[in-house]
């Protein structure tokens, strides 16, 4: 009997574990936090003092899982797990909520971390690169954070979390956002954002628009950048920045490259018949969650196949992100489109340690230098100047360098007397659609064409 019970006790005891664990990183589940939640919410009503809720999200977890598959991912989540145990302290609960999304709740009074320390606890141990199978793993996380000043019970202040950190995910990496009744209004947009731009795609209603960019020693243009457009019916047109993130997020993105990458091929082989001369090169900016993509090199490839599109005359543009978020995979690529005759351009270049590293060791052929070091332009102070740097490493490597967002005519003439290659910006052109384009390019009614028009009617 007294076996019996004993047993039954620790039977019981494993059923309970399973029930409020998760089975993979071995935290508390979902169920279990919210539990734990609850209590505290329930017990803080005599000394009231403000629980918080830290929702965390990985980024870019999905390209991981997508590109190096999912024993991977989990290896993955197993170690973002044990940091995350070892960042908090004893006084905070940290529970894999579902996928890559973690939560860790702060009771002021049990824990010696302050919130934002605590925030910042976790972004600095998911920023150290992880190493997963011999393969290094670059991620860093999104925060949302809710409290409960308000009144709210455990499910809305668990999902405040969740929208103060999607707010954080369309700030960029690593941001840390508190939670506003505000927010939900954003969200909910979201939401209708994503269910238009899915038809938008199902019914080829995206537009492209193109930036020339221009070759500094000549004036000449030497390509055009694509930039995807799109008017939301009864709304007018949508930020790219906007609906290229709910894009990247829902996996859109790679439908919707696909079909961008197709009207860029329709229109090359156009401009190509028409002015048979023309050496203009396109730039077509391809993401993160595209390049990881098992399919997207077989779909660029079948549609230059298709629309008889030439592969030499086409610049991938990628970021540092998208590379270095599975190095080995993002190298074979990169040769691989070389081997089509393709160029390979790294975009939004920032200064990083691992940006040098990939102009050194990655088959690059361009940089586009962040249009955000272009304000240093218009200070006098030249010997930090980023931008030097960059053309001289990218002299030295044989790399061509742009300058991206060039606005004023004393940016321009910095640029020219430090020997910048290109440059691209509102000062030369706005992104036009190919009409535009095509008018700037091969101008129908110039003064050669006047003058042989009227030279053939005398
Ligand atoms: P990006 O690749 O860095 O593209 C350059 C952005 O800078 C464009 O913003 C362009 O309109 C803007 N820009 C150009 N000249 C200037 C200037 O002089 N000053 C300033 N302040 N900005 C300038 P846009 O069109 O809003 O696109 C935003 C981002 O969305 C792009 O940044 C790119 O990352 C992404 N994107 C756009 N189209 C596509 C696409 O077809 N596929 C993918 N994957 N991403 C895209
Ligand atoms: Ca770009
Ligand atoms: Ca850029």
């Amino acid at each position: 009997m007294v076996r019996d019970i004993s047993e039954r006790a620790a039977f019981e005891q494993q059923l309970h574990y399973q029930a409020t664990h998760d089975a993979l990183t071995g935290l508390p589940n979902r169920d279990h936090a919210r539990n734990h939640l609850r209590l505290l919410l329930e017990s803080n009503d005599a000394d009231p003092r403000p629980i918080s809720v830290l929702f965390v999200d990985l980024d870019p977890f999905k390209v991981v899982n997508d590109s190096r598959g999912h024993q991977v991912g989990d290896e993955l989540l197993r170690d973002v797990g044990r940091r995350l145990r070892s960042a908090i302290d004893d006084g905070a609960l940290c529970a894999r909520f579902g996928g890559d999304e973690f939560i860790v709740v702060h009771d002021p009074s049990a824990s010696s971390l302050r919130l934002g320390e605590l925030a910042a606890a976790i972004h600095r141990t998911l920023a150290q690169p992880f190493t997963v199978f011999d393969q290094r793993v670059d991620v860093s996380c999104s925060i949302g954070i809710a409290s409960s000043h308000l009144l709210v019970d455990t499910d809305e202040l668990i999902s405040n979390a969740d929208v103060a950190m999607y707010r954080s995910k369309s700030q960029g990496r690593s941001y840390t956002t508190f939670y506003s009744p505000a927010m939900r209004i954003g969200l909910e947009e979201r939401e209708a954002l994503e269910c238009s731009l899915r038809s938008a795609i199902e019914q080829r209603s995206v537009d492209v628009h193109f930036q020339p960019i221009i070759e500094l020693a000549t004036g000449s243009i030497r390509s055009v950048e694509t930039l995807a457009r799109w008017n939301l019916a009864g709304k007018g047109p949508v930020r790219p920045s906007e609906f290229i993130l709910v894009a990247e997020e829902t996996g859109l993105i790679v439908p919707l490259g696909r079909l961008i990458f197709e009207m860029v091929s329709r229109q090359q082989v156009r401009w190509q018949s028409a002015h048979p001369d023309s050496e203009l090169r396109f730039s077509v900016n391809v993401s993160a969650r595209e390049l990881a993509h098992s399919d997207w090199l077989s779909g660029i490839k079948r549609i230059l196949e298709e629309t008889g599109a030439e592969a030499s005359g086409f610049t991938f543009e990628l970021t540092e992100t998208a590379l270095s978020s599975n190095i080995s995979l993002a190298s074979l690529r990169l040769q691989q489109l070389r081997d089509l005759g393709a160029e390979i351009a790294l975009d939004d270049f920032e200064t990083g340690y691992c940006s040098l590293t990939y102009l050194r060791e990655m088959p690059i052929d361009t940089v586009k230098i962040d249009h955000s070091f272009m304000g240093e332009l218009d200070t006098e102070d030249l010997d930090n100047n980023i931008i030097a740097l960059v053309i001289a490493l990218g002299r030295s490597l044989d790399i061509t360098v742009v300058a991206e967002g060039v606005e004023t005519e004393a940016q321009l003439a910095m640029l020219r007397s430090m020997g910048c290659d290109q440059a691209q910006g509102f000062l030369f052109a706005l992104p036009q659609n190919a009409a535009a384009i095509e008018q700037l390019l091969w101008p129908e009614f110039d003064e050669s064409t006047i003058g042989k028009l009227l030279g053939d009617q005398s």
